[in-house]
């Protein structure tokens, strides 16, 4: 039987079928005649069955489908395939193709990699170029600041200098014939502000006596031939006062296609400079003339100049001494006189007529009087040194040769004069108790005179032995004290009239040349008697400071000028005064006392109020 369809209604959804299949089947059940009985009818649904045998069919049909589009397919895919292989084929000539193309241009990239990489390093190069020239760069901008700055600082250094040395400045337009002037420039030539400023005003100017040829310089310089620099000095008469004066001018032409377009410069009053000048160059002439040499030199006794009679002087021409040291000139045993020279100035002494020996260049010694003075710069610091020396040469031989016939004449006479002294000692002993009552005192006068005269001639002879340097000091031990006694003594003998105090020392005792030291205090007290009136004390005394013991002596005589102390221990140095010109004397007893002291390492020295006396002094270390 059939299977039957027959929908049941969807109890989910109301009013809907659900289809169902139902497979009906009948049996009969026989009874024992197996007659049919009765027949059981049954309904089996089937819808599983029947919907999977559909879904089967369906799937069988699209199966089918399937294969015959599967069928098709294949075709077509082998066709593809066919097709595929054709295009295979293509590929892989296009790929042979396409590789070589690869390689080719994988080579290609290569060379370029290359190239590029040394463009790289062409480049890395070039940009650390850039980088330099950058920093350059930069250093220039900075320099560039930095000289701007500096520019504005100089040109306002040169603007603060142009006024503080009021140097004038011009500008001169030789086409338009303009000319301008600055203040400085309007004071130097007298002009007032207010008049116009013109090249004929300027010419006006123009002293007569250098006017033309100023001009003609002028006009020559504004030539595009010629350099087209002006560099003058020359006289203009002042606008104003009509005083000349002396101009420095210079100047610059500046040229526009060989046409002088502009002439500016610079104007500088240097009258005093000129003035100055001219007094130099007198001075260098009287400075050439000297008959002394006058030599300049630094402190460090560098040369720097030399005038002729230095070179006639000496031998050394002026280029074989200007830059030489000084100590070439001196003698080795005098090396010590410079330091000393300059520290006597520094100190404010001068230093005038010192007497020394210099070298020639032919190695000869001569003498010389030198005067010292320093240079000082504005501030009054000494900055050299100029010394003037005068050869003494002959002086020094005239004098030596008369030293030498003072002191044989002496000699001589100090013989016959010892013979009359001994005489009338004897005369003076015999004669005490004659009758006659003139010859005693005659011989007692006798023998002062003749004592004098002892002394005069033993100075004498000193003072040539002192030049012949035979002077000897040969000391010996003795009591100072003792010693003025015996002086002070033997003066009382021969000035009775006068009254000489001794105030004496503790015993002391010395080690010197004893008879010089008793000259030197006979002088000194022979002085004091000579130098002061007749009844006037004088004391003598004698103390112990420090390490040295300190003789005076003390008068209430003439005094002396401050003018005359630092002289009057010089040889042969008297004091011209009416008072003193009546009092016999040589000047040598000072001379030779100082002498005396100096080489007993001592120093002696005078205190003196004029009218009121005298106290000269003398101290020897113990
Ligand atoms: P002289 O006395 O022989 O001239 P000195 O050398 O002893 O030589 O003295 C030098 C000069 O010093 C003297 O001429 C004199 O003018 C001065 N003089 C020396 N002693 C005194 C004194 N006590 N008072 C004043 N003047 C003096």
């Amino acid at each position: 039987m059939r299977v039957q369809r027959y929908d049941v209604p969807d109890i989910n959804n109301p009013g809907k079928f659900i289809p169902r299949y139902w497979d009906p089947s009948h049996t009969p059940v026989l009874d024992e005649q197996v007659d049919i009985s009765y027949i059981i009818q049954l309904a089996n649904n089937v819808t599983d069955k029947i919907l999977t045998e559909r879904a089967l069919l369906n799937s069988q049909l699209e199966q089918t489908d399937t294969m015959e589009q599967m069928k098709a397919l294949n075709e077509e895919l082998l066709l593809t395939n066919v097709q595929l292989r054709e295009t295979q084929q293509n590929l892989y000539t296009l790929n042979a193709q396409l590789e070589e193309r690869v390689a080719k241009r994988t080579q290609e990239l290569a060379d370029s990699y290359n190239e590029q990489q040394t463009l790289n390093k062409e480049l890395a190069a070039t940009n650390e170029e850039h980088a330099t020239v950058n920093q350059e760069l930069t250093d220039i901008q900075q320099r560039l600041v930095d000289t701007n700055v500096e520019l504005e600082t100089s040109s306002s250094r040169l603007r603060m200098a142009i006024e503080s040395t009021q140097l004038g400045t011009w500008d001169y337009n030789p086409v338009s014939g303009e000319l301008y002037w600055s203040k400085e420039c309007r004071d130097i030539y007298g002009i007032p502000q207010e008049l116009k400023a013109s090249f004929e005003l300027y010419a006006q100017l123009l002293h007569p006596g250098d006017s033309q040829w100023v001009l003609e310089q002028i006009a020559a310089c504004i030539q595009p031939d010629l350099k087209g620099r002006y560099d003058l000095s020359y006289r203009i008469n002042r606008y104003d006062s009509g005083e000349t004066r002396w101009v420095k001018v210079k100047g610059t032409v500046y040229f526009e296609e060989e046409q002088a377009t502009r002439f500016i410069g610079t104007v500088l009053d240097i009258t005093e400079m000129k003035l100055a000048q001219e007094e130099s160059a007198k001075l260098a002439a009287i400075i050439a003339s000297s008959d002394d040499a006058i030599v300049s030199k630094t402190l460090d006794s560098v040369i720097t100049s030399w005038n002729q009679s230095a070179e006639r002087m000496f031998g050394f021409t002026a280029e074989e001494m200007i830059g030489e040291s000084i100590y070439k000139l001196i003698p080795p045993d005098r090396t010590d006189e410079e330091p000393l020279i300059l520290s006597r100035l520094k100190s404010g002494q001068r230093v005038e007529h010192f007497e020394t020996k210099r070298l020639t260049k032919d190695g000869r010694q001569i003498d010389v009087s030198v005067s010292v003075s320093p240079i000082k710069d504005k501030d009054g610091r000494i900055i050299g040194l100029s010394k003037i020396a005068r050869d003494i040469t002959e002086r020094k031989q005239d004098e030596a040769r008369k030293s030498d016939f003072i002191g044989m004449v002496s000699h001589e006479l100090k013989t016959p004069l010892t013979s009359l002294n001994a005489l009338l000692q004897v005369a003076e002993l015999k004669l005490k108790t004659s009758e006659d009552s003139f010859l005693p005192g005659a011989m007692q006068k006798a023998n002062v005179e003749v004592k004098k005269m002892t002394n005069m001639i033993n100075g004498f002879l000193n003072v040539s032995r002192l030049e012949s340097a035979k002077i000897l000091i040969e000391k010996e031990p003795f009591q100072l004290e003792e010693l003025i006694t015996e002086v002070v003594d033997e003066t009382n003998l021969t000035v009775g009239s006068r009254q000489i105090d001794f105030d004496p020392c503790p015993p002391v005792t010395i080690k010197a040349d004893r008879d010089k030291i008793s000259s030197v205090i006979s002088n000194l007290i022979g002085n004091a008697v000579k130098y002061s009136p007749n009844g006037a004390a004088i004391a003598v005394k004698c103390e112990l400071i420090g390490q040295n013991v300190v003789f005076s002596v003390k008068d209430q005589g003439l005094g002396i000028a401050e003018a005359d102390v630092k002289k009057i221990f010089d040889r042969y140095y008297r004091v011209q005064s009416n008072h003193s010109k009546h009092i016999s004397g040589f000047g040598i007893g000072l001379y030779l006392s100082a002498e005396i002291i100096d080489r007993h390492d001592g120093k002696i020295w005078v205190e003196s109020e004029m009218k009121k006396g005298s106290t000269f002094y003398f101290s020897l270390p113990l």
